[in-house]
């Protein structure tokens, strides 16, 4: 016997794990990025973790696009000679076991933003470290400042857009990354890490017909396409409802698929006055998502108490169940939630409209609002879900809290012809303004002919007055 010296090409690769979680992309990666850039061979990995299912993930429209994107997110690996690793269980474990079964002395992840995301990074830094195994964790990943970057004097977040959105907009920001040429996966990978296989779109139950495709393609496709397109409309066409010039990126953004640092990148590259709206409305994403991180308690306790005497009981579940089924009578309010259920997602001006018809006019508590826009949106996060929930319904961050706007109103100023009321309510499809936003104004034969459509639920004087009284 003779003591023996391990020649360098004996020695164990050096390997890293890239867990994916809500930045399902390869370019703009800086994980990912910093892996490959060390020579490392490396284990592209996701997890699919009931946990997260159960912190209120699971709704079918978002299962689906979750799987496109990561179909997508394997096949752009396998270009570049990798694979995507799927496993499910629970994220740690999994982890853990992939770094043992690969020898891996380094995971890296990006940083997350909910109380959910910082729990499971906490825990698998002190799994990894009995590993001997690093963690790093990269900022700037989900969003494009990480959440506590610029904070006001004597807190730890920004309650108030406005000031943030200054601070905010100073705030130098990384040149975007490229996606990787080349990704490595260490010898023998097949064996030890066996993948639990791609969840297919296909086997999800219960899905909006109109849902959009997920992926890192078409998000980049829409990117670029709206940038040339609609991007210089954007200023002053955003709350056209029937114009529907917004860019339908809050999906590709919420599961990372598209960058938010590179999106508002391109944006100031092309410049603009649509341009600068595109990336304030990006800037909110990260105001809420720094709101939350502060106060993660945001996502079911209101942020700002105001007591509010939400209405409960039968007659109130009643008028829930016709706001979810798009069936309150009031034409816009109706088109969204039908929007919503057909697409899985909503033009923004609806989403105010309703989410302020709830709570201000219904007077339903916005918790119930925000559950049902969760088990359909495709978009659905807890920070920017709960925190415009809450800042519609006057107990978030919204300085002018007792704002309620009238779906009425808003329908002539926002739809002013009633093109979207018609796309999405057929049984107004015959009518012009403004009668498509008042049918109830029709008498007799001309009303008899749009009886399937309800009569309002709610008296908007009235839902007013209670407003008012409770304000007092
Ligand atoms: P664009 O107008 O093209 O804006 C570009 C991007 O900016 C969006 O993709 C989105 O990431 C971000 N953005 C725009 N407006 C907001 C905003 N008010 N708050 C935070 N980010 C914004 N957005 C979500 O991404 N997920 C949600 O679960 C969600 N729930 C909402 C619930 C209510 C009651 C309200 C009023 C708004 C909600 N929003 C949510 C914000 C906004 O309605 C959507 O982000 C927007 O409609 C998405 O369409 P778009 O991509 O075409 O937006």
């Amino acid at each position: 016997m003779h003591a023996s010296h391990a020649s360098p090409a004996d020695r164990p690769e050096p390997v890293a794990v890239v867990l994916f979680t809500s930045d399902l992309r390869l370019h703009d990666h800086p994980p990912l990025r910093a892996a490959t850039a060390e020579g490392r061979a490396v284990v592209p990995l996701f997890v699919r973790d009931p946990a997260v299912d159960r912190a209120g993930f699971a709704a079918p429209n978002r299962l689906a696009f979750l799987a496109d994107c990561l179909t997508d997110l394997d096949e752009g690996l396998r270009e570049r000679g990798g694979a995507l690793v799927v496993r499910a269980g629970d994220t740690v474990a999994e982890v853990c076991a992939v770094v043992r079964a690969t020898g891996a002395d380094e995971v890296h992840l990006a940083a997350g933003c909910s109380a959910f995301a910082r729990a499971r990074e906490e825990r698998l830094r002190r799994a990894l470290a009995a590993e001997g195994c690093a963690l790093r964790v990269h900022d700037a990943v989900i969003t494009a400042v990480p959440p506590g970057e610029v904070t006001p004097q004597g807190s730890d977040h920004f309650a108030v857009f406005t000031p943030y959105l200054r601070r905010w907009a100073a705030e130098p920001l990384r040149a975007p990354l490229a996606a990787p040429r080349a990704v490595r996966l260490p010898e023998g990978l097949g064996e030890s890490v066996p993948s639990a296989g791609l969840p297919r779109r296909a086997e999800v139950a219960g899905v909006s017909e109109g849902l959009a495709t997920g992926g890192e393609r078409a998000g980049r496709e829409r990117l670029r396409r709206w940038l040339a397109g609609h991007c210089d409309t954007y200023e002053e066409g955003h709350d056209d409802l029937a114009g529907d010039v917004t860019s339908r990126l809050s999906p590709y953004l919420h599961f990372g698929a598209v960058s938010a640092t590179e999106a508002v990148h391109r944006a100031r590259g092309r410049g603009g006055a649509g341009a600068e709206a595109f990336v304030r409305q990006l800037c909110w994403r990260d105001f809420h998502h720094q709101v939350l991180a502060a106060r993660p308690d945001a996502s079911g306790a209101d942020y700002r108490p105001r007591y509010r005497r939400w209405r409960h009981g039968p007659a109130a579940a009643a008028d829930l169940r016709a706001w979810q089924a798009g069936r309150t009578g009031y034409p816009l309010v109706d088109a969204a939630m039908r929007q919503l259920a057909h697409e899985g997602w909503m033009h923004n001006r609806g989403r105010m409209v309703v989410a302020s018809f709830l709570t201000k006019t219904l007077y339903i508590d916005w918790r119930e609002g925000a559950r049902h826009f969760l088990s359909l949106l495709v978009d659905g996060d807890i920070a920017n879900n709960q925190l415009n929930w809450q800042w519609t319904a006057g107990t978030g961050t919204d300085t002018r809290p007792n704002r309620v706007l009238n779906p009425v109103r808003q329908g002539l100023r926002y739809d002013p012809d009633g093109a979207y009321v018609r796309r999405w309510v057929p049984e107004l499809a015959g009518l012009g303004r403004p009668f498509v936003h008042e049918p109830w104004r029709l008498v007799g034969l001309e009303r008899a002919a749009y009886a399937d459509y309800p009569e309002p639920i709610v008296d908007l004087a009235e839902g007013l007055a209670r407003f008012r009284a409770e304000q007092d």
